[in-house]
C-alpha cells in the first residue's frame, strides 16, 4: 500500500493524492495550481505518475483547486472512472467550462504579444472541447454514506464534508495480505456553523488520515457578527443614497449572502425596496444547481425548499445574465446591492460596477472573501487611494469593508474536533496548507496529543505499513 502526494503539498492548491492499494491506483482529486508565480509551469508539468495507469479518480468537491486538472489528466491518457456526488458533478461541469474559457482567452491574448516577437502561439492547458470529452469519464453518481466496491479488495464511502454543495471526505477501505486498512481523505472541511449546508459527518476510526490545514492556525470570527456587520453596511449605504458593490465568488459565498439578505429583508432589518442584482452568469447557474439539491442543506433550508420556497431568492433579486442587463445597472444611483464576479476583481463584470461606484463617497464596496496578493481586490482592501480599471485612473472614495466571517473552511478548533474522531491513526498526513501558517501549528497541536504527523513534500511517497 503506497500513498504519494502530487499537489497541495505544503501549499493550498493543486490537490492530488495517489493511493495504490488492493491492486488499484486511485487518485483523490486532480486540482489546478493557482495564485503563485509559477503556476503555469506547475500545471503543465508531469503529474508525477502516468495518467493512463490510474483506475479511479475520487473527486471530493468542485473547487478548481481540486478538479481543475481533470481535463488535462484525460488529455494525457486517463481512461478510468471519475466518482463523485451528483451535486459535485454538476458544479464541476460549470467550473471546468468556465476555466477552459478563461484559459482560451488568456492564451489568445498572450499569443498576440508573442506573435509580434515572432514566437509560437501559446496553447491553453485545455479548451472547452477537452472539458466536454473529460465529462464522459464520470461514472454513476454516489450518495453520501453509500459503500461503493471498486473491486474485491477496495471499498470507498463519501461522507459529507460540509464545505460547499456536494463536498465530501472520502473513506477508503483496502484489503492487502488479508489485512484491512482504512484511510480517510478529508477533502476541504466546512465549519459546523455553516448557515445553509448540513454539518460535516464525523469520520470513523482510521489507520491513516490525510487532512487539509487551510486554517490550521486560525480561529474564525463569529458568523453572526459578520452577518450583522453586512446588514449594517447595506442599511447605512442605502440611507446615504449609495449602492453596495459585493465582488462575489460564484459558488457558496454568493448563495450564502443571498440567503442572509432574504433573512434580513424578511426580518425588516433591510428595506423591502432594496434592489439586489446577481450579475454573474456563473453565479446564477451555480444558484440554480444549488436549488436542485435540497438533500445537502441544513434542516432549516431543506424545509424551506421542500415547501416550494427559494432560500436564495430575496425579494427584489434580479438575475442579470445578459450584458445589456448588466450595463443597465449603471444607471442606478442608489438603493442597490450589486453582486458580481470575479471575487478578487481580476476580471468580469464587477470591474465596470467598481468604475461606476467606487469614486462616489456615498457608495460601499464589501469584500466577503479571500483577496490574494497582486489582485485588484487586494489593492482596494489595502487602502489604495486610486486604482486603474482598463487603464483609466479612478479615485477610491467609497467606504471599503472587509467582512471575514464567511469562510467555507473549518478553523483550527473545528479541524481538531474532526480529526479526534479518527481514533489513534498510525500517521496523520497534513496537506492543503502553507507550512508556515496553518500547517506547522496543526502539526504541533497533533504531536502534543501523541500522534505521528507528516507534512509531505510535492511528489513524495510513503509505504503504508
Ligand atoms: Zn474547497
Amino acid at each position: 500500500m503506497k500513498l504519494s502526494f502530487h499537489g497541495a503539498a505544503q501549499s493550498v492548491t493543486g490537490s492530488c493524492h495517489l493511493l495504490e492499494a488492493g491492486g488499484l491506483r486511485i487518485l483523490v482529486d486532480c486540482g489546478l495550481f493557482q495564485g503563485a508565480k509559477h503556476t503555469d509551469e506547475e500545471n503543465s508539468d508531469d503529474f508525477g505518475f502516468d495518467p493512463s495507469e490510474i483506475d479511479y479518480l475520487l473527486l471530493t468537491h468542485a473547487h478548481l483547486d481540486h478538479c481543475g486538472r481533470i481535463p488535462l489528466l484525460v488529455k494525457r491518457g486517463f481512461a478510468g472512472k471519475i466518482i463523485t456526488t451528483a451535486a459535485t458533478r454538476e458544479l464541476t461541469k460549470l467550473i471546468l467550462i468556465d476555466s477552459a474559457h478563461i484559459q482560451e482567452e488568456d492564451a489568445m491574448r498572450a499569443s498576440r504579444h508573442k506573435r509580434r516577437g515572432g514566437h509560437k502561439d501559446i496553447r491553453p492547458l485545455y479548451d472547452q472541447i477537452d472539458v466536454l470529452f473529460a465529462l464522459d469519464f464520470f461514472g454513476p453518481n454516489v450518495d453520501y454514506e453509500q459503500d461503493v466496491a471498486l473491486n474485491d479488495a477496495v471499498t470507498v464511502r463519501f461522507i459529507n464534508a460540509g464545505h460547499i454543495l456536494g463536498s465530501a471526505s472520502v473513506v477508503v477501505e483496502a484489503v492487502e495480505n488479508e489485512t484491512t486498512r482504512r484511510i480517510v481523505f478529508s477533502g476541504d472541511l466546512g465549519s459546523p456553523n455553516h448557515p445553509i449546508l448540513s454539518n460535516a459527518t464525523t469520520p470513523p476510526e482510521c489507520d491513516y488520515v490525510v487532512m487539509e490545514t487551510t486554517y490550521g492556525g486560525r480561529m474564525h470570527k463569529d458568523r453572526e457578527a459578520s452577518n450583522a456587520e453586512l446588514t449594517q453596511v447595506i442599511a447605512n449605504t442605502v440611507a446615504r443614497g449609495g449602492n453596495v458593490v459585493i465582488p462575489t465568488f460564484a459558488m457558496e459565498r454568493a448563495q450564502e449572502v443571498l440567503f442572509h439578505l432574504k433573512y434580513a429583508i424578511e426580518s425588516k432589518d433591510l428595506p423591502e425596496s432594496l434592489a439586489i442584482f446577481l450579475d454573474s452568469p456563473m453565479a446564477i447557474s451555480a444558484t440554480e444547481i444549488y436549488r436542485r439539491h435540497a438533500g445537502c442543506f441544513s434542516p432549516e433550508v431543506r424545509d424551506l425548499m421542500l415547501a416550494g420556497k427559494h432560500p436564495f431568492h430575496p425579494r427584489g433579486l434580479r438575475f442579470t445574465r445578459q450584458v445589456a442587463e448588466s450595463t443597465a445597472i449603471n444607471r442606478m444611483r442608489g438603493g442597490a446591492v450589486i453582486m458580481a464576479g470575479s471575487g478578487m476583481c481580476t476580471g468580469g463584470r464587477v470591474r465596470h460596477h467598481l468604475k461606476h461606484n467606487i469614486w462616489r463617497p456615498e457608495c460601499s464596496v464589501v469584500f466577503v472573501g479571500f483577496a490574494a496578493e497582486g489582485t485588484l481586490a487586494r489593492q482596494i482592501v489595502d487602502g489604495a487611494k486610486s486604482i486603474r480599471i482598463s487603464g483609466e485612473p479612478i479615485q477610491v472614495k467609497a467606504h471599503i469593508h472587509t467582512i471575514n466571517g464567511f469562510s467555507a473552511h473549518a478553523d483550527q478548533r473545528e479541524l481538531l474536533y474532526w480529526v479526534s474522531h479518527t481514533g489513534r491513526p498510525k500517521t496523520v498526513f497534513l496537506v492543503h496548507g502553507d507550512y508556515d501558517r496553518g500547517m506547522s501549528d496543526m502539526k504541533n497541536k497533533l504531536e502534543k496529543k501523541g500522534l505521528t504527523v507528516q507534512c509531505p513534500t510535492l511528489h513524495s511517497a510513503v509505504e503504508l505499513d
